[in-house]
């Protein structure tokens, strides 16, 4: 899919001809031409995944350890993946206007965020292909987008790599993952991905893939979006995410 898409299927304007320019992560209005730009007063509020982060979901971790709790003794179906932000109190209230107040415009500076940092190791994968998490379709059309579409949609354009947007469907509604442990959180999940079935004619030579999210939790989303990807024998799994919780 394709941007000029995407802003059809948002049914507005994501620049700021329409909307004002607000800071992405408190969202202030700015002055005209500053979209993607964070503003003086939330300056040096995102934290960065650093270098110690776990060799399997990118989770920040204390030095010299290699998997986060969480991945430790896992096996997965994907191989590996990273996420920009910790998901701290500011990217929370971001995540927040862009997932439920209609923020779309943030995707961009997302976006722009993954390729400034992981450009080189995007381009090492060489994917096929960029797959946002799908959302059930009754929940796109009361949002009005998806928000992981919106971000894959941005960073194709940015890398030139195809966005693949209908190739696995959410069929099943789930409950808001936020309360749930891990193990309720993987049973909540359980077939909640499907492959349309048509989409192995439409792209018969992907096999490599990068899954685009925007948070990462406990990698049940991604880990289920990846099973229903292998069905299809797409065996080559990474995922990118714009905001991970921390591993210790
Ligand atoms: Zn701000
Ligand atoms: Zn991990």
């Amino acid at each position: 899919m394709i941007l000029k898409d995407i802003v059809k299927s948002t049914g507005r304007y994501i620049t700021g001809i329409v909307y004002p320019e607000r800071c992405p992560l408190c969202g202030r209005t700015m002055y005209a031409g500053s979209a993607g730009i964070i503003c003086q007063k939330c300056y040096g509020k995102a934290e960065y995944t650093g270098d110690s982060v776990c060799m399997k979901c990118g989770k920040p971790v204390s030095e010299d350890t290699e998997f986060c709790m969480d991945c430790t003794g896992k096996e997965t179906s994907f191989i590996c993946g990273k996420a920009v932000f910790v998901y701290n109190q500011y990217l929370q209230k971001s995540m927040a206007g862009f997932k439920y107040y209609g923020r779309a415009e943030y995707g961009r500076f997302y976006a722009m965020e993954m390729f400034k940092k992981y450009e080189s190791w995007i381009r090492k994968i060489s994917p096929d292909a960029l797959i946002p998490v799908p959302v059930h379709e009754d929940r796109r059309l009361k949002r009005g987008y998806n928000q992981a579409e919106i971000i894959a949609g941005w960073l194709g354009e940015m890398t030139g790599i195809q966005v693949v947007s209908d190739m696995v469907i959410r069929k099943k509604h789930t409950n808001p993952q936020k309360e749930l442990s891990n193990k309720e959180r993987r049973r909540n999940l359980y077939g909640a991905f499907d492959i349309v079935k048509k989409s192995r004619e439409l792209y018969p030579k992907i096999k490599c893939v990068i899954i685009i999210d925007d948070i990462y939790t406990t990698g049940s989303t991604i880990e289920e979006c990846s099973y229903v990807l292998k069905s299809v024998h797409i065996n080559e799994i990474y995922f990118l995410c714009t905001c991970i919780g921390k591993g210790y």
